[in-house]
């Protein structure tokens, strides 16, 4: 069955479920607030024609007057404090249910949505947006709840002094609830034309502020030019908002200027009907009051709240679509769990295009069974990384047919297929947190067995014993922390454990000797023999010393595969393989010579 598409609607009845009790209780002091303050409006006229026509008698009558006012003042006030507690309590445990509902969506969209830029900015706008949406309901509740019944009680009493001072005020509203609509869909379109500045200058800064960064663009001399980068992203970013403020501005004087100009009207009527002694001066008062307190309480809503909301609109948007993306990405296809053993793959004409548009693999056709150690050669930018990928799940080909113990991947989740591989990639992450997390993180649940992540790191040649492990096991991977900074290659030992410490039927490791030293990278290959008995193992390398450990090299080029083979064939018929061979085999004769 397809699923309701979410609406706002929807995301607040989300929100009004944490507490329905809290949340209506907020608003039902509200509406009392807004109740008492129209109250005090009458009061007021009472009291000013009471003092007006003072004598002895009704000296009595004034003092009870007083009486009711304070206590309409008192319970006007409360309300609104008991009102804001309430909201104030509700705030942060609707960001909390928001930004989890976003995570879990984030979970499970493919990892290949994350390869667009345009896709990342709509993510990070979705969460800017989940964090507003508390802001736009507490707006349109207020307007409901406050302002709206505050409103009509003026509204009544001024019909019932004069029909006129009742339509005059609607003038004076009409045109601020008009250029609030222009104003939001001007911040709609600036947020669409800010989010891929922002990100930019975001990337510069962390070029800038970033540890990782820092020290290469130090080493460069780079840093004035990414300053200037920096500079010029950020002049854009606020020419472009400069230009739609002046806009906003433009829209604000004009309504502005209608409003004034019928408070006057309201203003110049009542004199009248002072003048042909329609109404009291007590009247005139408590009308002036009221439309003060009416200007304070506009200016307040429309102008600073409602103008925040309507600029945060167009991220919530984002945030209601991020949720109905998933929705669609899913198709509404019932999708096998693939729960055996993996032991063949075929990719049948597989081609992969990235969301930007480059292909990156075309028309691949490729067997492989369990036992298999297939080494993945080629130039920069052939396609490796993203063929092993796309056999890990992690991506969907774009045409073409992936086969798992021959069913079509089109008909078995990927993350089902993501849950039995794994891999170290060359751009591994560096968590900062403790060394055993950092292992156990492939396999949370598993997260106790401390003599097997012992062992993992012994055998990539960790010792979690030694010294600058404070805390053994238990050591945070960060200096910031009270912990131990760790070295390229020995975060590299880190990122192969992480994934060796995983279940799998397949494993792929993509260039993942980069950081370590000769000897270092020899015990790897050794252990990946080890590793790899009785699965499926993918290495990408350029060094030849480890492909004696596979029983298929498989060369690609320009997103193909152009050979395939095993060492003595390939040595024959490929001249790529041939140039790669001699170039290192010199290097270890030149060794051995020494
Ligand atoms: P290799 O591993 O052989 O160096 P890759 O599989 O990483 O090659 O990349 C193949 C092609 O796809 C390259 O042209 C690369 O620029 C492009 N590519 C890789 N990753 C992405 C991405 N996330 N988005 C867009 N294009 C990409």
């Amino acid at each position: 069955m397809n699923k309701k598409k979410i609406n706002i609607f929807h995301v607040f009845v989300d929100i009004i479920k944490i507490s329905p009790i809290k949340f209506f209780s907020q608003y039902f002091f509200s509406v009392l607030d807004a109740i008492f303050l129209g109250l005090t409006t009458y009061q007021m006229q009472k009291v000013f024609d009471s003092v007006i026509g003072i004598n002895n008698k009704n000296l009595k009558n004034i003092i009870v007057e007083l009486i009711y006012l304070t206590v309409f003042i008192i319970i006007s006030e409360v309300s609104s404090g008991i009102s804001e507690y309430f909201g104030e309590y509700y705030h942060d445990m609707t960001l909390k249910t928001l930004l989890k509902n976003l995570n879990l969506k984030i979970a499970k969209i493919s990892p290949n949505f994350f390869n667009n830029s345009e896709n990342r900015d709509f993510v990070n706008s979705a969460i800017v947006g989940a964090k507003s949406v508390r802001r736009v309901l507490n707006v349109i509740m207020d307007l409901l709840f406050l302002y709206l019944p505050y409103y009509l009680f003026i509204e009544i009493y001024l019909v019932s002094l004069n029909p006129i001072l009742g339509i005059s005020m609607l003038f004076i509203f009409f045109p601020v609830l008009f250029s609030q609509i222009i104003k939001k869909s001007y911040y709609e379109k600036l947020e669409e034309n800010h989010a891929p500045l922002r990100r930019k200058k975001n990337i510069y800064s962390s070029y800038i502020k970033n540890k990782n960064y820092l020290k290469e663009t130090r080493t460069l001399n780079a840093i004035n030019y990414i300053f200037k980068l920096f500079n010029k992203t950020s002049n854009e970013y606020h020419n472009l908002r400069l230009i739609y403020q002046k806009k906003v501005n433009k829209i604000d004087s004009i309504s502005k200027l209608m409003t004034i100009i019928g408070y006057i009207g309201v203003l110049g009527l009542t004199i009248y009907l002072i003048m042909k002694n329609e109404i009291t001066i007590g009247t005139f008062a408590a009308v002036y009051i009221s439309l003060s307190n009416l200007f304070g309480l506009m200016e307040e809503i429309f102008e600073y709240r409602l103008g925040d909301s309507i600029a945060v609109y167009g991220k919530v948007k984002k945030y209601i679509n991020f949720l109905n993306l998933i929705e669609n990405s899913k198709k509404n296809k019932r999708l096998k769990n693939i729960v055996e053993e993996i032991k063949s793959i075929e990719l049948k004409n597989v081609s992969f295009t990235y969301p930007t548009g480059k292909e990156a693999i075309k028309n691949i056709n490729l067997k492989i069974k369990k036992g298999d150690r297939i080494a993945v050669i080629g130039k920069n930018g052939a396609g490796k990384t993203t063929l092993s990928k796309l056999i890990l799940g992690l991506y969907k080909p774009t045409s073409g047919e992936i086969c798992y113990n021959e069913v079509p991947s089109s008909l078995l989740s990927l993350k089902s297929i993501r849950n039995k591989g794994t891999a170290v990639f060359q751009k591994f992450n560096r968590y900062k947190i403790t060394l055993k997390e950092n292992i156990a993180i492939s396999n949370i649940k598993n997260k106790n067995e401390e003599d097997k992540i012992e062992d993992i790191l012994n055998s990539v040649g960790i010792n979690s014993l030694d010294k600058k492990f404070i805390k053994g096991l238990n050591t945070v991977l960060s200096k910031e922390f009270e912990g131990t900074e760790l070295s390229g290659g020995q975060w590299q030992k880190v990122a192969i454990a992480r994934g060796i410490f995983k279940n799998y039927d397949i494993i792929v490791l993509d260039e993942p000797t980069a950081a370590l030293d000769p000897i270092s990278e020899n015990e790897l290959y050794e252990k990946f023999e080890e590793i790899s008995k009785n699965k499926i193992a993918i290495i990408i390398t350029h060094r030849l010393a480890s492909i004696k450990y596979c029983n298929k090299i498989i060369i690609m080029d320009n997103k193909k595969i152009v050979d395939v083979g095993e060492h003595s064939e390939l040595l024959k018929n490929s001249v790529y393989y041939k140039k790669l061979w001699y170039s290192q085999s010199e290097l270890y004769e030149k060794c051995d010579r020494i």
